[in-house]
């Protein structure tokens, strides 16, 4: 014999209301390191962009335009697979 509560006894878990609501919650808050970009060294490769897991990098014309930190957790992968990372986009640590 069991214990275990059923189904209608258990609390209700998270609900998701809508799809597509990830954009309403700043996941940046969970930084604790950041990518810093250095215009000035960006070939506009955009290989950042396409390894980005939080789709954090902003694109105008097909140009690198920045890093949108409200959305960007700071994993890093950006700066690595950037093939002018020494110019073009480091990691510090967040102040
Ligand atoms: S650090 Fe990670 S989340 Fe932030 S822009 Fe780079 S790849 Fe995206
Ligand atoms: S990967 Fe580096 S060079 Fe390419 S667009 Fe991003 S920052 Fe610029």
């Amino acid at each position: 014999m069991t214990n275990l509560k059923g189904y209608k006894e258990i609390p209700i878990g998270g609900i998701i209301a809508e799809a597509g609501n990830s954009i309403k919650y700043k996941t940046g808050d969970w930084r604790s390191l950041k990518p810093i970009w250095t215009k000035e060294g960006c070939v506009h490769c955009l290989m950042c962009w396409v390894f980005c897991p939080d789709n954090a990098i902003s694109i105008e014309d097909g140009k690198m335009m920045g890093i949108n930190y409200d959305h960007c957790k700071g994993c890093g992968i950006c700066a690595r697979e950037c093939p002018r990372k020494e110019k073009a986009l480091h990691m510090v640590k967040e102040s």
